[in-house]
């Protein structure tokens, strides 16, 4: 990549960073980025008129995106190039009726979504971010209101050393009892509970709102680290490297043949369940109603998806220096050596040696570097949406993503430079006849 890219690549990861709080707002960054491209946004309930050359996107219930691009000499038998990734991230949110009072202060009742390393939460700004719900005055219609508080509004204070010596020992938290942040001291008058303070930053009455999805947010920025200034230091890199190279490769590759689609799911970190998640059959209609608007038969559709590819596209596990007894004692990827291709004989990881040597040969022709993670034989390891995908859609899948240290903390590790590795091989994916 050029010096010019490379600076413009990292600019978009840092602004996807900043922005992507939450996967409604990680959804509505991705539709802000493709709007600007010239992408068209449709509604899977309207009837479509789609065009060869067209490019087109979809929200699904504000958390889960598709976004696609008809090549200009679709013919009849072309097929999909598909890549996934994930909106959503382990973080706390925030229950319904909020409010605890607790010997002087005002705290917030929270429940862990995901895997989080909890004690990472701890001594932080915290914001809150996702979506409301309020009364519109038409009952199946109620008004959503997207929510990024950008300033800090709570707190998870660590218990002193010396209320707890064996603290270095390593702590178990609780967690209902002890992740509630504190959001105010003194007492709570009547009208100051947490949603009377939403409803003050929404400029809406507090009775108007009906029901919510918000969660805690880490506000660090994303930062270069390092003598060499080559580790990216950021919140939510689990995925959001996976969602920009996404983004940047289907905006930056087009082919003449076929239909290349990105799909930006929600509930990963809950085991992709739900309308939202890699586990529903939207994928699947979505595919077949895009080759009907171009008169295919039911046939033809399957004859098609049968015939595609999809990228499975999350973080990997780099090398830990401190933890060298943790990695596969032969494959061992390091932080700025290329992304990696992962591979499971249990498929935890979706994959099979003929698509993995289709993504070898993209990177031989592009001179992309990549390496190959296994865990260790007695490491069960974290599992993907690729496998629960490609048991919907039978199509050749792999998984693939940047190598990070530190994953599923409020703030994870990576080499900026395997960002730009990931984001040519998805170009590439997508571009090559
Ligand atoms: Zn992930």
């Amino acid at each position: 990549m050029e010096r010019m890219e490379t600076e413009i690549e990292i600019k978009k990861l840092h602004r996807m960073l900043a922005a992507g709080t939450s996967a409604a707002l990680t959804v509505q960054e991705a539709a802000r980025q493709l709007a600007e491209a010239g992408f068209e946004e449709l509604h899977f309930s309207d009837g479509w008129g789609l065009d060869r050359g067209g490019r087109y996107y979809m929200k699904h219930h504000d958390t889960t995106l598709f976004a696609f691009t008809v090549g200009r000499g679709l013919s009849y038998r072309d097929g999909f190039r598909m890549a996934a990734a994930h909106t959503d991230y382990p973080c706390l949110r925030i229950k319904p009726r909020p409010d605890i009072a607790s010997a002087g202060y005002g705290q917030l009742n929270v429940e862990v979504y995901g895997g989080p390393i909890l004690n990472t939460w701890l001594d932080r700004p915290l914001g809150v971010s996702g979506r409301v719900a309020l009364s519109s005055g038409d009952a199946f219609h109620p008004g959503v209101r997207l929510v990024d508080l950008k300033h800090p509004v709570a707190v998870i204070p660590n218990l002193a050393v010396h209320l707890n010596r064996d603290v270095n020992k390593g702590v178990a938290l609780n967690e209902q009892t002890e992740l509630l942040p504190v959001i105010f001291t003194g007492e709570q008058k009547e009208d100051e509970g947490f949603l009377d303070f939403l409803a003050k930053e929404l400029s809406v009455k507090r009775e108007e709102i009906l029901d919510y999805e918000l969660s805690l947010c880490c506000l660090q920025e994303p930062e270069l680290v390092g003598t060499r200034g080559e580790l990216l230091v950021s919140p939510r890199l689990d995925n959001l490297t996976s969602v920009q190279a996404l983004l940047s490769g289907l905006m930056g590759g087009e082919r003449e043949q076929g239909v290349n689609l990105i799909a930006l799911f929600d509930h990963e970190e809950i085991g992709s369940r739900g309308k939202q998640g890699a586990g529903s059959t939207l994928l699947l209609s979505l595919l077949e109603k895009i080759l009907q608007c171009f008169g295919r038969t039911e046939c033809q559709v399957k004859e098609a998806i049968y015939d595609s590819m999809l990228l499975s596209v999350d973080v990997a596990q780099g090398t830990h220096p401190n933890y060298l007894g943790k990695m596969d004692p032969t494959s061992r990827p390091v932080l700025n050596g290329g992304f990696c291709i992962k591979e499971a004989c249990s498929q935890a990881y979706a994959t099979d040696c003929r698509v993995v040597a289709v993504v070898e040969q993209l990177c031989r022709n592009h001179g992309i570097s990549y390496q190959k993670y296994v865990n260790r034989s007695d490491v069960r390891g974290g599992g993907t949406l690729g496998s629960i995908l490609s048991g919907i859609i039978p199509v050749s899948t792999v998984d693939i993503g940047v190598p990070l240290l530190a994953m599923h903390s409020a703030v994870e590790t990576m080499g900026w430079k395997d960002q730009l590795e990931i984001t040519r091989f998805v170009t590439a994916f997508f571009q090559d006849a």
